[in-house]
């Protein structure tokens, strides 16, 4: 389990992401990511495998990523390996739903599947990306109804941020047994999994 921070407000976004992540590095991990909204579009997502200097590099210090609201995630991997297709932000086929997560989602098999036959294709090993295509499955417009729908059929620990592509300037958390702690100030609104951040 390790570390998600998320930003909305009037600052560009993915510099202040990477400085809370890296009040996170304490915690360990073995990757990295960020999705930054641009407009109307999500299709701003950046990971890399290894130091969350490898991050900064590849954003030019989050400088690439134009923006006001994103979420960013450290990896402490569980399931699936150290990789930049595992690390997160893992998003749904459309790339219109974006999903940060601590924790472990126990039942991720049987759900996997249920996905899988529904026609939902997956790119990576791990547990979290269940709940990307999952929220797809269940979002018809209402954000907290599918997050809702979603968290009632998953086992397991969480902490949750959470981007959709229709729904501007919002960021949607959610938590249970992982830390997700939310913070405002004058100039915007902070998710964090941990007080330094
Ligand atoms: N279980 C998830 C994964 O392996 C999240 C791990 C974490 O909390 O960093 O990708």
């Amino acid at each position: 389990m390790c570390g998600i921070v998320g930003y909305i407000g009037e600052e560009q976004a993915a510099p202040i992401l990477l400085d809370g992540l890296s009040k996170l590095e304490y915690r360990g991990y073995d990757s990295a990511g960020l999705a930054v909204r641009d407009g109307d579009a999500l299709a701003q997502v950046v990971k890399a495998k290894g130091r969350l200097s490898n991050l900064v590099e590849k954003t030019d210090n989050g400088n690439a990523l134009k923006g006001t609201c994103g979420i960013g995630h450290t990896r402490w991997a569980t399931h699936g390996a150290p990789s930049d297709i595992n690390s997160h932000p893992h998003m749904n086929n459309a790339g219109t739903i974006a999903v940060v997560h601590n924790g472990i989602i126990e039942n991720y098999i049987p759900l996997k599947k249920k996905m899988q036959d529904k026609g939902y294709q997956f790119v990576s090993e791990t547990d979290t990306e269940v709940l990307a295509h999952l929220l797809d499955y269940y979002y018809k417009g209402n954000p907290l109804e599918a997050i809702t729908k979603v968290l009632h059929r998953v086992e397991g620990s969480y902490a949750l941020g959470i981007m959709f592509a229709d729904q501007p300037d919002k960021i949607f958390a959610a938590r249970k047994d992982s830390p997700l702690i939310v913070g405002k100030s004058d100039n915007g609104s902070f998710i964090a999994s941990d007080v330094p951040a």
